[in-house]
């Protein structure tokens, strides 16, 4: 199992350690070059969705990318992560998101609570973090909701977390994605 992790900008590290827990093998996909080793799946971290978006574009990921989860190849968003799934960017996950949906008083915060397959319980770290609205499609299915907003869902091979389970020590999240990964 050898999963790509975005890192042309923020928080993917922390997603490579959990990962690397997990047994399966990471590497880095910084520029075009990298992006044809073989994977079995994608990790997009979160950072800003914005900044993503265009480096993406500037180094010609975006298409490629774009094409690769189409054609089915399991990806996990997380946080920028997700806005980056979404309609206005690479437009692969029927949802409508709301960016910086936590107001700057409320930017980030800790939590704990359900997600439908992994468990009960699960530390959720919101950072300037998204939700998603609503879902716009009958494949996406929501997964867990934090007062009353939706902040992970999966749709076929893409899973995403408005949350950052990388930063703390619970490795149900990312074990999920390789179940997902591997089938
Ligand atoms: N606020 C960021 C954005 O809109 C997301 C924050 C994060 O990834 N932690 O892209």
């Amino acid at each position: 199992m050898r999963i790509a992790v975005f890192a042309l900008q923020g928080a993917f590290v922390e997603h490579e350690h959990m990962l690397q827990q997990l047994g399966a093998d990471t590497f880095q996909v910084r520029q075009a070059a990298d992006w044809n080793q073989h994977k079995d799946g994608i990790i997009l971290p979160g950072g800003e969705s914005t900044v993503q978006s265009k480096l993406l574009q500037e180094l010609g990921l975006f298409e490629p990318l774009r094409q690769a989860i189409s054609e089915g190849l399991p990806v996990f968003g997380t946080c920028a992560g997700l806005i980056l799934l979404s309609p206005s960017h690479l437009g692969t996950m029927d949802i409508e998101v709301r960016r910086n949906a936590y107001g700057r008083q409320l930017g980030s915060f800790h939590t704990n609570a359900s997600v439908s397959h992994v468990g009960t319980d699960i530390p959720m770290t919101f950072i300037r973090a998204p939700y998603i609205e609503k879902v716009t499609s009958p494949d996406c299915e929501v997964l867990s909701e934090v007062d009353g907003h939706i902040v992970a869902a999966r749709q076929g091979n893409q899973l995403v977390t408005a949350f950052h389970p990388e930063l703390d020590n619970d490795l149900r999240i990312h074990e999920f994605f390789l179940s997902i990964a591997r089938k």
